[in-house]
C-alpha cells in the first residue's frame, strides 16, 4: 500500500480490495480496520478524511486488509463483536457470536415471567454471548455457564467482569458433567450442529473458528441429542430448554424432545425465515 495516502484513499484502496476478494460489506469492514489499526474511532475517521495516518498505522492497516481479504472473520481482527447489548471480546478460542442467536435470547426473555429470580443455564458459552445478554437483562435471574474450553471460559469470564455482571458463574466441563443434582428453570444452547461432512463446514471463513463450536462429528444431530436426553432430571416442572440448531434441523429436533416427553414443543424462524430454534417445556 503506498505511502502517504490520506484516510479517505487509505479506506478507498482497503475497500476496493475486500470488494474484489468477496467480502461482504467492504467499506464498512475496511472502516473497522482502518480504526482499529490507528487506535482511533470509526467516526473520527469520518471527520478528518484528508489526514495522513502514521507509518505504522498504514502497515497495520495494510496487514488488516490482507488478511480480512483471505477470509479471517472481522472479529477476530479487530478483537470483539457486538452482541445484544453488549460489546464481546472474542478471540479464536471461541465462536464468533452470530446476529441470530439473539433469537434464542428474545424467546428466553419472554417465555419467563421478569420478575421470577429464575435460574438459567447456558451450555457451551463459548465467548459467554447468551448467558451475559440474560444476565444483563435480568439482574435477578441467577446464570450458570458451562463450556468444555478452559480458553473459552477465560474470555467468558473476562466479558462478565467487563460488563460488571456478577450474576453468572462459570463451570468447566462436557455439558451437564458439572452440573450433577441441580436444576434449572431454562436450559439455553447453541451447540456445534454441523455435520463434519457438510459442505458449509468447508467455507474457508468457518476454517478460523474452533472446530469443536461448529461441528459434534460426523452426526451433525450429537450435541442436540445429547443436551435433550440429559436435560430432563436438570429441568424444573415447567422448566424450558431452548435449542440453536441448523435450518434443516427443526423437525429432527422436535421429534426428539416429543419423544423425551417434552410439550408445548415450537420451532421459530429467525429474520431470514430459517426455522433455527426450537424451544420446549418440561411437564
Ligand atoms: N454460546 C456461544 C454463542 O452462541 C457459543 C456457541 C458455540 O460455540 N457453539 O455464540
Amino acid at each position: 500500500m503506498t505511502a502517504n495516502l490520506t484516510i479517505s484513499a487509505l479506506l478507498a484502496e482497503g475497500a476496493a480490495h475486500l470488494a474484489s476478494a468477496g467480502v461482504d460489506n467492504p467499506a464498512l469492514d475496511a472502516e473497522l480496520l482502518l480504526a482499529h489499526a490507528a487506535g482511533t474511532r470509526r467516526a473520527r475517521l469520518k471527520s478528518h478524511p484528508e489526514q495522513i495516518p502514521e507509518d505504522a498505522a498504514r502497515v497495520r492497516y495494510a496487514e488488516l486488509i490482507d488478511r480480512r481479504a483471505r477470509g479471517e472473520p472481522l472479529a477476530y481482527l479487530v478483537g470483539y463483536k457486538d452482541f445484544w447489548t453488549l460489546r464481546l471480546a472474542v478471540s479464536p478460542a471461541v465462536l464468533v457470536p452470530r446476529p441470530e442467536t439473539e433469537l434464542l435470547v428474545e424467546r428466553a426473555l419472554a417465555l419467563l415471567p421478569e420478575a421470577t429470580a429464575a435460574r438459567v443455564l447456558d451450555l457451551g458459552t463459548g465467548s459467554g454471548a447468551i448467558a451475559l445478554a440474560l444476565a444483563s437483562e435480568r439482574p435477578h435471574w441467577q446464570v450458570t455457564a458451562t463450556d468444555l474450553s478452559d480458553i473459552a471460559l477465560e474470555v467468558a469470564r473476562a466479558n462478565a467482569a467487563s460488563h460488571g455482571l456478577k450474576n453468572v458463574e462459570f463451570l468447566l466441563g462436557d455439558w451437564f458433567a458439572p452440573l450433577a443434582g441441580r436444576r434449572f428453570d431454562l436450559i439455553v444452547s447453541n451447540p456445534p450442529y454441523i455435520g463434519a461432512v457438510e459442505p458449509e463446514l468447508a467455507t474457508p471463513a468457518l476454517g478460523y473458528e474452533p472446530r469443536s463450536a461448529l461441528s459434534p462429528g460426523a452426526d451433525a444431530m450429537t450435541s442436540l441429542r445429547t443436551i435433550v436426553r440429559a436435560a430432563p432430571p436438570h429441568l424444573e416442572h415447567g422448566g424450558w430448554l431452548l435449542l440453536e440448531h441448523g435450518a434443516t434441523q427443526a423437525a429432527e429436533v422436535a421429534r426428539e424432545l416429543v419423544v423425551r416427553g417434552f410439550r408445548h414443543v415450537r420451532s421459530r424462524r429467525d429474520l431470514a425465515g430459517h426455522e433455527r430454534m426450537t424451544e420446549a417445556q418440561w411437564a
